[in-house]
């Protein structure tokens, strides 16, 4: 079973007139329930890869299969709702609204789920809350949270929508060691109670080590 592929990707980025390889003929198969780390140094293609694998960017080359699905051959609406119900993401820098409470910032990419009721919305809040050991911190705004609960929420918010995948870039970066190597224990955990399958970047080899599977980038070239 595959719950990712990658088909020799390539991906440029134009910078003025020159052409910038971010990513150059990378392929990649991922099984389901993998713990996965992508190590590599700043500017190696981290963030570009998990980009295309969460469909918010296309390859300049190659095709990106989500299950069964090439996604290069979805249109807009059908690619939305595939991020909407398949793909969950943490960011380095957390990415929650500053004006909303925990609580809101969970519930809120749900408020675009036509398949899910309020109560249902409320419910799904308060567990994954209470799951990322934040059911005390509902209320709390993101300025009142330090930046290790400010992650446990992103958790919270990523799982909310019942994804397969969760993709995490470099989500330990801002967050002193100790802090990061619980982060990380959190996502191991999820990983293996929910069976969902996480993709993350890092270039810290002590997070590296707690993947099950890591794979490097160095210039936009893939090895294992
Ligand atoms: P990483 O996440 O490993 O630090 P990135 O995927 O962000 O690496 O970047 C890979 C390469 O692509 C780098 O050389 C970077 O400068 C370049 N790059 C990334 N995004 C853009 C962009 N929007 N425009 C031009 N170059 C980019
Ligand atoms: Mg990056």
């Amino acid at each position: 079973m595959v719950i990712v592929r990658v088909e020799h990707v390539w991906k440029d980025y134009m910078l003025g007139n020159q052409t910038v390889h971010a990513l150059q003929d990378v392929s990649l198969v991922v099984a389901p329930g993998r713990f996965l780390a992508i190590a590599g140094p700043s500017g190696s293609g981290k963030t570009t890869l998990l980009n295309l694998i969460g469909c918010i960017d296309t390859p300049t080359k190659g095709d990106i299969f989500i299950g069964e699905e090439n996604v290069g051959r979805k249109s807009p609406d059908d690619l939305a709702d595939l991020r909407a119900r398949t793909l969950g993401f943490v960011f380095q820098t957390f990415n929650l609204l500053p004006v909303l409470t925990a609580a809101e910032n969970v519930e809120f990419p749900l408020l675009q789920r036509k398949d899910i009721s309020r109560r249902e919305r409320l419910a799904r809040t308060r567990h994954y809350l209470d799951v990322v050991g934040l059911a005390d911190k509902m209320t709390h705004r993101p300025n009142e949270l330090s930046g290790g609960q400010r992650q446990r929420v992103a958790i919270a918010r990523a799982l909310a929508g019942g994804p397969a995948i969760i993709l995490a870039d470099e989500p330990t970066a801002n967050l002193d060691s100790r802090t990061g190597e619980s982060i990380l224990g959190l996502m191991k955990e999820i990983n293996e109670s929910e069976r969902t399958t996480f993709i993350f970047s890092t270039h810290d080899f002590r997070i590296m080590e707690m993947a099950d599977r890591v794979v490097s980038v160095a210039d936009g070239r893939l090895s294992s």
